[in-house]
């Protein structure tokens, strides 16, 4: 074909659509089923309904070809998991016994047994279930869902293409099932696992697939020759097979890298490719391996995961030098659509200035459709739409939201003198004792107590108008007011106020920063049933006042004991968030450090000496690929130095990170040059202590030794245990005791007990010393 032709024919399409409805209709649903309120019969008919109405979205708003079988209960690995018969051991009477529940079991466990592992989907805020596999797994091909879906979509007149999770990708996402040895390479089970998905790309066929996906984001992080190899036999395998549909193989999130040329060869019939953010480096890549001459290639120009309009006449650039490459050139967003909200178009709170930059969902679809119209018909066809995307654009440019002159003017006057306390750790050290007068070992907690339901009832009555500012806040004293006697009670060495005035880390100081906007219906599945609305970091960030000195100054007026001052950092505010996508994300971070950074003052200046600022997605922000890390710690750590930098040497710096796994990170959190960091430890056997001793971190350190994520109250002995342990790996004069992270999803009872009972852990460990 020339690249008129396939201009000609290029065509629109998505990989996936956000899966909850407008109204979260799913989450409804399927928490209804769960309470026994709604029948599998009613759940299956919402899900349906949904489907429907996403397909005709699609279809209406003029997509050539709907996806199929990217919709889920509960998550599309764990699907992935049922068709290929990957069922734990532990769960397969419940599946056998009803397979709806049967699932429900494994994405949530029930009394008796264990749901699977949760982790996050790639660099995404999205989380799926991890497989778990051994050398005894059998798999078995179960194409059920995947053909009933497809069919559905047949039935509606519609093109369809269903889209699954790669062979390749499923095996590198798995881990050893429990007890299997930990060596145990999921991938060696490649051989076993081809014939299955053979077997099911046989049934899509037979059901009417003309096309069939297998995504392979695992191909664009950085991968051994083995594992390309793998990849290299997968395709070969599958392609070589003569029952089944044409193939797209489909990466997003990064660069394909040393996996383009292994894809490119294979025989399959088209690739999907991401062109946005750090995987547009895939251009090149592709004119380097000579592009997919007579194949079909999907361009993902339209980002997938983030909420700015598309800048039309860049993807259109790009879109022509693809024409080039190619036999078809189809136009897509970069990944699947269930990494951002549904519409736009409902927002009503937000100003319109600002609403004509974004690009929810349904409104990438329709760039999606005209950039296919501009590139099949000639840009002529899409003059009107445009010229519409320029003016926004162009608004965004010169708006007072994106330019603020006077955080422009700070930002570029910051030094490096900024981003450093005046005194180096082993001398601060000294002077924070002699000030704070703690005991070896000293007990504290990372900052959230209960979030309990007259907490938020309060803050509902706030948002109804039910109580006045004043009311709220007489309600939230009344709460630090306890929680500080407890913790006094409960013996604890440095306190916290609790946090009861947050609803969430982020999205509290989002609220109070300018620069930021919230969304009213803004929801991201983050896993199964559970959403977020992340605030959306539009313009130039200030801080009009202080956001947390009132609570914390209050709490520090009940007791003699230090008040530990609570703020989330910069690099956590910008993970959490949809984050501007017209300037480096090193910019953005830097102003969001010096707003925060006057809050660490303002703390510090109104008496408190000990400062945590959490950054529990430092790692999480880590790039895919090794090669980008050492530019992302830079910007990273730049900004929390420039956050905690400016305070006296005797105040005391905190952070929190809540991940047991933090080798590849451990010299950018000694770069962090906080004073004290606690750490999720107490699952892991206080691994991480023996990570740091390794290191040569010089710092104090809190390894948790309570694990918050379980209602289980650990006792006393078994705290002191892993203290003992944790003074193996770290001197006592620089180990703290807490738990692992804050206790905002915990009740009352079993807070107060794990805490009497780590603070007696403390305490008797401290006589051995
Ligand atoms: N200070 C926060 C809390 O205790 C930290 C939360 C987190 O690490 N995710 O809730
Ligand atoms: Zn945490």
């Amino acid at each position: 074909m020339t690249a008129k032709s396939a201009a000609a024919a290029a065509r629109a399409t998505v990989y996936g659509y956000p899966r909850q409805g407008q109204h979260r209709e799913l989450k409804k649903a399927v928490e209804g089923y769960w309470k026994g309120r709604v029948t599998a019969a009613a759940l299956r008919e919402t899900a349906a309904g949904l489907r429907r109405s996403n397909w005709g979205q699609l279809a209406d708003a003029g997509v050539h070809e709907v996806p199929t079988g990217d919709f889920s209960y509960y998550d599309h690995v764990l699907d992935t998991s049922v068709m290929v018969g990957a069922v734990p051991a532990r769960h397969r009477a419940a599946v056998a016994a009803d397979a709806l529940d049967g699932y429900f079991a494994m994405a949530r466990g029930t009394q008796d047994v264990a749901p699977l592992e949760m982790t996050k989907w790639f660099d995404t805020n999205y989380h799926y279930l991890v497989p778990e596999l051994g050398p005894d797994t059998v798999f078995t091909a179960d194409s059920a869902q995947q053909v009933a879906q497809l069919k559905e979509a047949l039935a509606l007149g519609l093109s369809a293409r269903p889209v699954l999770v790669g062979p390749v990708t499923y095996l590198l996402l798995a881990k050893p099932a429990p007890g299997v040895a930990a060596g145990f390479e999921p991938l060696t089970l490649l051989d076993r696992l081809l014939p299955v998905y053979a077997e099911v790309l046989a049934d899509l066929r037979a059901a009417g697939a003309e096309w069939t996906q297998l995504d392979e984001p695992a191909l664009a992080e950085d991968r051994t020759p083995a594992e390309l190899n793998a990849a290299a036999r997968a395709y070969r395998d599958l392609g070589g097979r003569t029952d089944r549909p044409k193939l797209l193989v489909a990466s997003y999130f990064d660069r394909l890298g040393e996996a383009l040329p292994v894809l490119a060869k294979a025989p399959v019939e088209g690739l999907a490719l991401d062109f946005t953010d750090a995987a547009a480096a895939n251009l090149e890549d592709l004119a380097a391996v000579g592009g997919l001459p007579g194949k079909r290639l999907v361009a993902g120009v339209v980002n997938g995961r983030n909420i700015w309009i598309n800048d039309f006449e860049k993807s259109l650039a790009t879109l022509a030098t693809l024409l080039g490459l190619a036999g078809q050139v189809d136009v897509a967003a970069s990944c699947s659509l269930l990494h951002v909200p549904l519409d736009a178009a409902a927002e009503r709170d937000i100003e319109p200035e600002i609403l004509r930059w974004l690009a929810f969902a349904r409104q990438k679809t329709a760039e999606i459709v005209t950039l296919a119209q501009g590139l099949a018909r000639g840009t002529g066809a899409i003059a009107e739409e445009i010229a519409a995307n320029r003016a926004a654009l162009a608004s965004r440019t010169v708006s007072a939201i994106t330019r603020d002159p006077a955080v422009r003017a700070r930002a570029a006057a910051v030094t490096d003198a900024d981003g450093h306390r005046s005194l180096p750790y082993a001398e601060r050290a000294g002077a924070q004792r002699a000030r704070l007068g703690l005991p070896l070992l000293p007990t504290t907690t990372i900052g959230s107590f209960p979030q309990t339901d007259e907490l938020r009832a309060a803050r509902a009555d706030l948002r109804t108008g039910r109580i006045g500012a004043d009311g709220y806040e007489e309600r939230i004293r009344a709460e630090i007011g306890e929680v500080v006697s407890f913790q006094e009670k409960a013996g604890l060495d440095v306190l916290v106020h609790g946090e009861p005035e947050r609803n969430d880390m982020v999205q509290y100081f989002a609220e109070q920063l300018t620069g930021y906007v919230a969304t009213r219906s803004g929801w991201v599945q983050s896993y199964g049933t559970r959403y977020v609305r992340p605030p959306v970091l539009a313009g130039d960030i200030s801080r009009p006042e202080p956001m947390t000195v009132r609570w914390t100054s209050y709490a520090q007026s009940l007791t003699d004991r230090p008040v530990k001052g609570m703020l989330t950092g910069p690099v956590t505010m910008l993970a959490w968030s949809f984050v501007r996508d017209d300037q480096p994300l090193g910019d953005t971070a830097r102003q969001v450090a010096l707003a925060l950074r006057d809050e660490v003052n303002d703390l510090e200046a109104s008496g408190t000496s000990v400062i945590q600022v959490d950054e529990p997605a430092l790692r999480e922000t880590l790039p895919l690929r090794a090669a980008d890390r050492a530019a992302y710690l830079a910007w990273a750590t730049e900004s929390f130095r420039l956050t905690t930098g400016g305070v006296r040497p005797d105040t005391q710096i905190h952070t929190h990170m809540c991940y047991a796994e933090f080798g590849d990170i451990v010299q950018a959190i000694d770069d962090l040059d906080a004073d004290v960091i606690s750490l999720e430890a107490a699952r892991s056997h206080m691994q991480v202590a023996r990570e740091l001793a390794a290191h040569g971190y010089p710092r104090e350190a809190g390894p948790g030794v309570y694990d918050i994520h379980s209602p289980r109250v650990p006792s006393a002995e078994e705290a002191a245990e892993l203290l003992r342990t944790g003074l193996r790996a770290i001197p006592a004069e620089r180990l703290w005791v807490n738990p692992d992270c804050g206790l905002k999803t915990r009740g009352w009872p079993e807070t107060r007990a794990s805490l009497e009972n780590l603070v007696a852990a403390a305490r008797t460990v401290r006589g051995e010393l």
